[in-house]
């Protein structure tokens, strides 16, 4: 297999690689999804709160470094579907607001060249792709779109249509939180043959029952179902790049699959491997006409990091709250400005419920250490999350290379005042 020609490779089978080789694979091509990752195993421990948030189990083991020399595993899970096997499915679109030049109180986040209006069939064609769940016309910060959400919006819990109406008295638009999700639902509950039952391990969880929409799910499983021009290489981690003579186009794909190297080539190669691990493979793939690394000339691959500020806010609730599937309202009237600020502060969503091993691993505020035996199963009942999310700027000093071989991720957080506010607004409600 290894010398084969394709007519495209595509590396990397997350959102971004998985749903290209769905869309390609009907065009009768030969193509070849080469993935680092393997399938991530079924079973129980996939629900289980201490193995997916305490023990990390489904986190990459690789040790990369701060600038600080201080070690750490990112957060990246190198699987079929990428991350998008644990991620939470929440699927915005950008506001037509994010594609021009937006002010922050940190300084400007540039315009994109294009607008939203090129972006908005593929919008629709990608909310349809990943079973997007939601209802138009609730957010007032969402751009204009040519077709409904093309699944009815998840139903709210008592306790979340109850918040909903007190965010509502506050003058807030409280909206239901657009889910990619393979749930059909009658009166509140799951059908029989929903293949989602809105469990409480949804964000963060990798689904047992495949009901999250996630890449494997919805893009390379069914690609590779119906069109056998599609192959997939699991345990295949692409090492480098190699451009022909005119150092103008990738002749060879360097691979390495259960300890053997092995090369393949196509007409079209397509680095999907996320924003991190794409740059890392360009600057692998340095050579003697590109010794700052593969499409490097600019000096810009892997700087300019931006991972948004985020961090959660749990409320505790006098009363238990019953909330199974929380995941289901966000509010989005602070993420342009606010009332008494010119600057954008960020969005605001529910979190899925908190588990008591979820909590232990959480770094917890000062006072809860005076008390004698932490009350996590308590505050796990009496928990009501949401998870804030707020912008940070492009800086060419925030970046991620190679040292001596090994990875450095340089990021110093900036914009933070926005998140505090967000934070602020969320605590005064
Ligand atoms: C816990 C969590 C929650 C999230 N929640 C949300 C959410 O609610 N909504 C949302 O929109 N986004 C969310 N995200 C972000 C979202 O998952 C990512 O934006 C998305 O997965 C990016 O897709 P991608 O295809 O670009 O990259 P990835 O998903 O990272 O996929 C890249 C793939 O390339 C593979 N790869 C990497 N290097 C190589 C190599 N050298 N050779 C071969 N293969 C390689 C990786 O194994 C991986 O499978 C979340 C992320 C996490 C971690």
């Amino acid at each position: 297999m290894s010398g084969e020609h394709y007519d495209i490779i595509i590396i990397g089978s997350g959102p971004g690689g998985g749903s290209m080789a769905w869309k390609l694979a009907k065009a009768g091509k030969r193509i070849l999804l080469l993935e680092r990752g393997d399938y991530l195993p079924r079973s129980r421990a996939n629900w289980n709160s201490k193995t997916v948030f305490v023990d990390a189990a489904y986190q990459a083991k690789e040790t990369w470094y701060g600038r600080d020399g201080r070690e750490f595993h990112p957060g990246l899970h190198y699987f079929v579907g990428g991350n998008s096997k644990v991620y939470g499915a929440a699927l915005f679109r950008l506001r037509t607001e994010d594609f021009g030049e937006i002010r922050h109180v940190d300084g400007v986040s540039p315009a994109w060249p294009l607008g939203y209006d090129a972006f908005e069939p593929y919008y629709n064609e990608a909310e349809r792709l990943f079973h997007v769940h939601g209802q138009r016309g609730e957010d007032p910060t969402e751009p204009p779109s040519s077709a409904p959400f093309p699944y009815p919006p998840v139903s709210h819990e008592p306790r979340v249509a109850a918040l909903a109406e007190t965010f509502r008295g506050e003058g807030l638009h409280p909206f239901h939180l657009p889910l990619g999700i393979l749930l059909d639902e009658k009166d509140g509950k799951a059908t029989p043959t929903s293949i989602c039952i809105r469990c409480d391990t949804f964000d963060g969880y990798p689904c047992l029952l495949n009901g999250k929409a996630d890449a494997q799910v919805v893009c390379v499983d069914p690609a590779l179902a119906a069109h056998p021009n599609l192959t997939l290489l699991t345990n295949a981690y692409v090492s480098k790049l190699e451009t022909d003579a005119s150092g103008r186009s990738v002749s060879g794909v360097h691979v390495e699959r259960a300890g053997n190297a092995e090369q393949y080539s196509a007409d079209i190669v397509v680095v999907a491997c996320g924003a991190l691990s794409s740059a890392l493979l360009l600057l692998r793939s340095a050579s003697d006409q590109h010794p700052h690394g593969l499409a490097n000339g600019s000096g810009q691959v892997g700087r300019n990091y931006m991972r948004h500020n985020q961090s959660v806010l749990m409320a505790l609730l006098r009363e238990p709250n019953e909330t199974v599937f929380q995941k289901t309202l966000a509010v989005s009237d602070f993420y342009l400005r606010s009332d008494d600020w010119e600057f954008p502060l960020g969005l605001i969503q529910m979190l899925a419920k908190s588990h008591t091993d979820q909590i232990r691993g959480e770094s917890l505020p000062e006072w809860l250490s005076w008390l004698p035996d932490m009350p996590f199963e308590k505050m796990a009942l009496h928990s009501l999350g949401f998870w804030l999310s707020s912008e940070d700027l492009p800086r060419p000093e925030n970046r991620v290379f190679y040292e001596d071989g090994r990875v450095v991720l340089d990021l110093t957080e900036n914009n933070m005042e926005a998140h505090h506010r967000l934070k602020r607004k969320l605590e005064h409600l």
